[in-house]
């Protein structure tokens, strides 16, 4: 068995931890903060099976004019955010085209599908079931023709994946949720994905279970790796094999190591606000950019994808997100004085890397899970610890794929 450094303390990196630990590992985590307190904290909460197909960028070319003008609420860019990642955004679009989306679909939806199930032990292990619903999430489509789309996608994903899917009217849908205030064209509720209450709770929790059988988590710098006889020093841990599960900040590690990584950081946000009667799914309504999740400090209401390398203080796609909830719910007033904010690690193939760092080694990456990181985490920790124990990994997942260009 060896000593593993694991860098990086959000889901993918606890999740990392437990699943080398259960296979007998002696593993440390570095941390420069507290665990779950970044992306994995401000996410919406989904647990998702449904998603069997990577986010792909809008590429019809009414979309695309509209992200181009700055109109709509689904990508939202600045030029220095742009810019900074021209390269990489290019490829994201590339790889939205049919083919090269339906391929990533091929080994995203096998991912996607073992999710609860990994999830699930976990979950009972940290004794974390009170912040968990195993009751779904319900997308809304406002209009007939957003409607008819949906019963195609949720015909496509039952016959090709096994995805469960209940479509309703609009009627159907406010005897299920009776504090939605409108008329809407109907909905879908996706039966077996899970949510959660809390994300940076359940990270907390999975990362107090790793102390409980023995785990050490340092509060250190992990930028400071460096080779150590034949393993790795970070800060004051020490170990044959490190992890890279750094998410957004991952690049700029692998880069002094000689892997550079093309990453499109697609910021989201989000904000509480109070309610009475929060409703008992989250809700989606993409037709306004937004998901509505109810949380433990109020309806947390989650943005899109903005490609800015700066936050901005008041964000139009959570103003945005907030007049749309108002129009379905009586909300009260924000919760927090200013938004939460953090970036989506997306690859611009769509899959997340996990495997071996070219030419390093001993080192491991494990990061870029874009917009699922949080239901993937469980899922790509057990490939990547099965990888370090010898095994042949997923081909498809390897880091190498960057050198090959
Ligand atoms: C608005 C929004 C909504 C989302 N909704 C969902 C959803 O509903 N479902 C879903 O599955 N996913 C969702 N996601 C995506 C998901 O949150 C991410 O994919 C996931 O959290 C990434 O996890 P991670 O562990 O890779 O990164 P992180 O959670 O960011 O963890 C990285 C860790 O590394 C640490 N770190 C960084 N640099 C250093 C350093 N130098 N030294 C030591 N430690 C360091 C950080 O402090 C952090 O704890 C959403 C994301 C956003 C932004």
């Amino acid at each position: 068995m060896a000593e593993v450094l694991v860098l990086g303390a959000g889901m993918v990196g606890v999740s990392t931890a437990l699943a080398l630990q259960a296979r007998g590992h002696d593993v440390t985590i570095v941390e420069r903060g507290t665990p779950g307190r970044e992306t994995s904290y401000g996410n919406a909460g989904l647990i998702q099976t449904e998603a069997v197909e990577p986010y792909a960028m809008p590429l019809a070319p009414g979309a695309l004019l509209q992200i181009a003008l700055g109109r709509g609420y689904d990508v939202k860019w600045t030029p220095a955010g742009l810019i900074s990642q021209l390269g990489a955004v290019v490829g994201y679009a590339l790889n939205s085209l049919p083919a090269a989306h339906r391929r990533a679909t091929v080994t995203w939806g096998k991912l996607i599908r073992q999710s609860t199930e990994r999830h699930g032990p976990l979950i009972t292990a940290a004794g974390a079931d009170n912040i968990i619903r195993r009751n779904g999430y319900i997308e809304i489509h406002r209009t007939p023709a957003r409607m008819d789309q949906a019963r195609q996608t949720s015909k496509r994903f039952l016959d090709e994946f096994g995805v469960e899917a209940r479509l309703m009217d609009g009627g159907e849908l406010r005897v299920l949720e009776p504090s939605i205030k409108i008329e809407v064209a109907g909905a879908t509720h996706w039966l077996d994905s899970w949510n959660c209450a809390d994300p940076g709770a359940l990270v907390a929790a999975y990362a107090a279970l790793f102390q409980k059988k023995g785990g050490r988590i340092v509060n250190g710098d992990a930028g400071d790796l460096h080779r150590k006889g034949t393993g790795w020093a970070a800060d004051e841990a020490t170990g044959e094999h490190a992890v890279i599960a750094l998410g957004p900040w991952s690049p700029m590690l692998t880069q002094r190591f000689g892997l550079t990584v093309p990453m499109v950081y697609k910021r989201g946000y989000h904000r509480h606000y109070r309610m009475e009667l929060p409703p008992h799914h989250p809700i989606a309504d993409f037709g306004n950019s937004v998901v509505l999740s109810p949380m433990r400090r109020g309806l947390r209401i989650a943005t899109a994808a903005e490609l800015t390398p700066h936050p901005r203080l008041s964000p139009p796609q959570l103003k945005h997100g907030e007049r749309a909830a108002r129009e379905l719910f009586d909300i009260g007033a924000p919760v927090e004085a200013e938004p939460w904010t953090g970036r989506r690690p997306c690859m611009p193939d769509m899959l997340p890397l996990v495997g071996r760092v070219p030419d390093q080694p001993n080192l491991w990456a494990h990061f870029g899970h874009g917009h699922q990181g949080f239901t993937l985490g469980p899922v790509t920790a057990e490939i990547l610890a099965e990888e370090l124990d010898g095994g042949p990994g997923w081909a498809e997942l390897q880091p190498a794929r960057l050198k090959r260009g």
